[in-house]
């Protein structure tokens, strides 16, 4: 048995980066240990760069190691005054505070070596011209900024993070899985999280527990929940596809704004689509999840040599669901595992044409497509079998809203890819101080199910670390 910590986190994501951060800066002798399962930043390699072929690397190291989904992702900082992209953290602090904690945390960001630039200040004219259309449509553009740290600087900033968290006395374990939880009674009766037990197991005490395990870590946490009791509210999913088209379709958005949130209500259903991590000039690529299952995403380049001719981005339907339903993670598993069923596991891919006229593309059709896949090893395919009637239309309507704001964008030529699904849809139950109804059992970020994006989720470890110190 080591001894006591006085903070255990669990992940070395956004979240449990910005807590240990906050918590060594408010109280600097308090003893911190965080836990990873993936590898320090210094050594995360996707093999799938270098050959172009995933290794199944198990963990994955997109998704895991020092700063988690956020190292090997686009990196866009989003910026939004009023709690609307990323997550639902304004609901547990008020507007004021989200305000001065968005302040706050980019500020950190530039710190660390991300770009002054922000896309989306400039030219006030250009943009009402985009709201004007896009209100037209009946889409609605949210009123965001980004920030750009891109695939290829990410890693450096995070990695002075880390250095900085290990001369501030954190103690960082790489490469350890947490495994279970340790929850005593106390003498009041009441549950209460007092460590954690490691794969190989190893029991470690902590006073306090910290779970910033993102979605790579939200199966784990579901059994942890069933296991404790840990209270749990049925959350939403999203799903869809990722659409690819020429960069000139979207040029005019990509040099304005970087990313354009645009919300639509399809006309059919009445489902809310958005779009979802929009990378001008880059690149589609495939994520594993639990070493097997292949699922969509994108990223893009900062260094103008590695940008490509293409611009992508998700479009996502949310779906929340009503009892009795209460497993929405494996509804997503289950329509991702079956576009991998047809695809060997990989990545479907299909042009939107072929779509509209009922049938499949084929490698040949793809071969002479006016868009090449950046995804180099995507299956061409049809969608149709894969994603739920429903799921599809509310797509395509939206497609066809979004050629209002970028003619061309519903052309033949645009490529689908599934599926793109978010498995964080188990959300935690926490107070405003975001701990659990187990005591000294904390949850944040991506797999508490309170955020959604690198923002907010650095954003609620800041709130963690300063809650933690009596700083708030
Ligand atoms: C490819 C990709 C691109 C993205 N691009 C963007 C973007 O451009 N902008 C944006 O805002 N967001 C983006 N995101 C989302 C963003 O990365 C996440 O919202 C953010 O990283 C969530 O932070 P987190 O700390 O909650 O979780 P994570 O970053 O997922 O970190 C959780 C960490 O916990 C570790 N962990 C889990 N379980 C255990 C366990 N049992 N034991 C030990 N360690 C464990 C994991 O290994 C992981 O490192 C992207 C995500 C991906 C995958």
């Amino acid at each position: 048995m080591n001894a006591e910590y006085d903070l255990i986190i669990i992940g070395a994501g956004p979240s449990g980066i910005f807590t240990a951060y906050e918590t060594k800066l408010n109280a600097p002798n308090t003893r911190v240990l965080m836990i990873e399962k993936g590898y320090a930043i210094e050594n995360r390699r996707c093999p799938k760069r270098l050959t172009g072929k995933c290794a199944n690397c198990n963990p994955c190291n997109i998704t895991t190691g020092f700063s988690g989904s956020g190292s090997f992702s686009d990196g866009k900082l989003t910026i939004n005054d009023h709690g609307e992209v990323g997550g639902e953290l304004a609901q547990y602090i008020g507007l004021d505070q989200y305000r001065k904690i968005l302040r706050y945390t980019d500020d950190l960001y530039v710190k660390f070596g991300t770009d002054q630039h922000l896309y989306g200040t400039e030219d006030e004219e250009a943009l009402e011209d985009i709201r004007r259309k896009a209100f037209q449509a009946n889409l609605k553009l949210i009123d965001s900024r980004v920030r750009h740290m891109g695939t290829d600087k990410a890693p450096e900033i995070y990695l002075h993070f880390q250095k900085e968290l290990e001369r501030m006395g954190v103690e960082m374990w790489f490469n350890t899985v947490v495994s279970d939880l340790i929850i005593e009674n106390d003498t009041q009766n009441n549950k209460v999280a007092t460590g954690v037990i490691l794969q190989d197991g190893q029991r470690v005490k902590g006073k306090k527990i910290v779970a910033g395990i993102g979605r790579e870590g939200s199966d784990w946490l579901n059994l942890m929940c069933k296991k404790y009791g840990i209270a749990t509210r049925v959350g939403q999913i999203d799903i869809g596809c990722r659409v690819e088209t020429d960069a000139a379709i979207t040029a005019h958005i990509d040099s304005l704004l970087y990313e354009a949130k645009l919300v639509y209500y399809t006309k059919t259903f009445e489902d809310k689509v958005r779009t979802f991590c929009w990378n001008p000039r880059g690149e589609v690529t495939e994520e594993k999840y639990e070493g097997k299952l292949a699922v969509v995403n994108g990223h893009s380049y900062k260094s103008e040599s590695l940008k490509t001719a293409n611009t992508n981005f998700a479009l996502l339907v949310s779906k929340h669901f009503t009892e009795p339903f209460n497993t929405p993670i494996e509804y997503g598993r289950y329509i991702a595992e079956l576009g991998n069923m047809l695809s060997g596991y990989k990545v479907l891919v299909q042009r939107y044409g072929d779509l509209k006229r009922g049938r499949r593309t084929t490698t040949d059709r793809l071969r002479k497509n006016n868009i090449q896949p950046t995804l180099k090893d995507a299956v061409a395919g049809d969608l149709s079998l894969v994603l739920p009637y429903r799921l599809l239309l509310d797509v395509m309507e939206m497609l066809e809203a979004l050629n209002h704001i970028m003619p061309g964008l519903a052309g033949d030529g645009t490529l689908l890819y599934g599926v793109e699904v978010k498995f964080y849809s188990n959300q935690l139950v926490v107070d405003k101080n975001f701990q659990t109804n187990i005591n000294n059992l904390y949850a944040l970020g991506d797999g508490a199910g309170l955020t959604r994006g690198l923002m907010q989720a650095s954003m609620n470890g800041v709130c963690m670390g300063r809650i933690l110190t009596g700083a708030w």
